[in-house]
């Protein structure tokens, strides 16, 4: 018997995949990073490439590692490196990584000598973001410098690639500006030689809304997992991921019952509180105190009072809830359940944030459908 699981339906994240790559002519590179957005990345993983997904993406080497110890031998772009790591087991075993600097551009021609093999690297410019990438003005010479180490035979220029600051407000002008940015840094990237097989900037928003900047593959990351980057739109995407629980116990108690750590919840008149075992610990933010939105007896209730670490109080009134029924926190939303998004709204977060809380591993997560079978 459960108490607490994440269901995680990977038909739903199968058949997402599926819908973004009839979308676009480009490739589809799934991003598994932060463990498949709570998801499980090995799972995830599987069903995106059943989808039609050909790459993978992770933020880490230890993320890329891990999937090419599970099996996975497609292409797999890890982007995210400080100083100092091992960078040529990342070669080894075959994994692009990601060069955004001309510091991380010689640690990665370092790696390829000790790995005594070519690595595969995609030269990363900053188009506004400000995050990672080397901006307009460091951009020649990176390109000068990755072509030198392409002719030495120590890295082969994979990718040219960038990421969006605010593609999920479709129209907004910043779209617009990195678009142009990347295709200058693409132009210049010619002049030195560099016309790599791969160029890619788009994020799940922009797959969804931006058939230009499509390019030669695309990044998905939160639409693989049903939900959407912009708001009031579905796309037709199915969420993924359902955390319920089954109730502890009930009680009876009178008007004026102060509920949970520091009593800010009081009932107003004698009721029944049911006890749901899913606390902070296991990812319901303790912002939605007094907030969060829980199916339970058919009807959408609010947390009573504050989230603890382990679990949460509903004032369920004179309904016939009882020990064992299912609560359910979020999930597709089909039975006019809540939703991720509806409790991102409620904590002034992203639905990101929300399904990732909920990978913390004293919560089972359990797999329904049968997408990809070997890795
Ligand atoms: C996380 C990430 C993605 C995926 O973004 P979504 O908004 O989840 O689609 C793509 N590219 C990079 C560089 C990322 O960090």
């Amino acid at each position: 018997m459960w108490q607490a699981e994440v269901r995680v339906d990977l038909d739903a994240i199968r058949d997402n995949v599926a819908l973004l790559r009839a979308g676009t002519t480009a490739e589809v590179m799934a991003v598994v990073k932060g463990d498949g957005y709570g998801h499980g990345m090995l799972p995830s993983a599987r069903a995106a490439l059943a989808g039609g997904a050909s790459w993978l993406g992770v933020a880490t080497l230890d993320e890329g590692l891990a999937l090419r110890r599970a099996g996975f031998e497609v292409p797999v772009l890890a982007w995210l490196h400080s100083p100092g790591l091992p960078l040529h087991e990342g070669v080894a075993a075959d994994i692009d990584l990601n060069a955004g600097s001309l510091e991380l551009l010689g640690e990665l021609v370092a790696a390829a000598r000790r790995a005594e093999r070519t690595a595969r690297v995609h030269l990363k410019i900053d188009t506004g973001l400000a995050r990672g990438g080397a901006t307009a003005a460091e951009w020649p010479a990176l390109l000068e410098a990755a072509a030198k180490a392409q002719v030495d035979g120590d890295i082969e220029v994979v990718g040219i690639w960038s990421h969006f600051v605010y593609a999920d407000e479709p129209g907004h002008e910043t779209v617009d500006h990195q678009l142009a940015a990347f295709a200058d840094g693409l132009a210049v990237a010619e002049r030195y030689g560099i016309t790599p097989r791969y160029r890619h900037i788009a994020n799940s928003a922009a797959t969804l809304t931006r058939p230009d900047s499509h390019y030669d593959l695309v990044r998905p990351g939160i639409a693989v997992y049903g939900l959407s980057p912009v708001a009031g739109e579905t796309f037709g995407l199915r969420p993924a991921m359902t955390a319920r629980a089954r109730v502890a116990l009930t009680k009876r108690v009178p008007a004026g019952q102060g509920v949970s750590y520091g009593h800010t919840y009081v009932t107003e008149r004698e009721t029944t509180l049911a006890l749901v075992p899913l606390g902070y610990a296991d990812g319901v933010p303790r912002a939605a105190s007094n907030a969060g939105p829980v199916q339970l007896g058919g009807k959408r209730r609010t947390v009573a009072g504050r989230v603890c670490m382990d679990q949460i109080v509903l004032d369920v009134g004179d309904d016939p809830v009882a020990a064992g029924d299912v609560a359910t926190l979020f999930g597709p939303g089909d039975d006019g359940g809540p939703t991720a998004d509806d409790w991102a709204g409620v904590v002034g977060t992203i639905n990101y944030e929300i399904v990732t809380r909920f990978g913390s591993t004293r919560v089972p997560r359990v797999y329904d459908g049968e997408p990809g079978g070997a890795a």
